[in-house]
């Protein structure tokens, strides 16, 4: 098995490996959970791959299983423990987005009702036919 890429820089990184303290909320062999130390709501959680992947272009499709299921097991923690109504699960990617720590991982953020937190302004197009010729453009790179 190749080994796990890893970057003695990465503030993840050193925060899966103990160099640097968290408080630990999941752990298995592929995916590492903790809280975030600036939490959008009480129980906000970074689930993080042990792979140093700067973004979620790098992340191996092969490991989103894992992924995906320590996401649940910790989101599921999370509404018990919390009490909380819901939960959005996030992942900013590159600078635009928000991202800052460019080691992919994924926010939970618990929720409850009339919580007030990311009110979305939501957008239009012209018509159904704007919507089918942009999703034809964005197909042509997704084949
Ligand atoms: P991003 O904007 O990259 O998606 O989010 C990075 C998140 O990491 C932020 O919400 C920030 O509060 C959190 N964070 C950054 N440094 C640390 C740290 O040293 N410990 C913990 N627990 N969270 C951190
Ligand atoms: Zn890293």
């Amino acid at each position: 098995m190749p080994a796990r890429p890893m970057d003695n820089d990465c503030i993840f990184c050193k925060i899966i490996s103990g160099v640097i303290d968290s408080a630990c909320v999941y752990e298995d062999d592929d995916v590492y959970a903790f809280l975030d130390i600036n939490p959008l709501a009480r129980g906000h959680t970074l689930l993080v791959p042990k792979g140093h992947y700067p973004t979620l272009l790098d992340f191996p499709p092969e490991d989103g299983r894992a992924l995906t299921g320590a996401m649940r097991r910790t989101a599921d923690a999370l509404m018990r423990e919390t009490g909380c109504g819901g939960f959005n699960c996030i992942s900013n990617n590159f600078g635009a987005a928000g991202q800052v720590v460019f080691h992919s991982h994924w926010h939970i953020i618990p929720r409850f009702d009339g919580d007030g937190l990311m009110i979305a302004r939501p957008g239009k197009y012209k018509d159904n036919e704007e919507m089918r010729q942009l999703a034809k453009s964005i197909r042509k790179h997704s084949a």
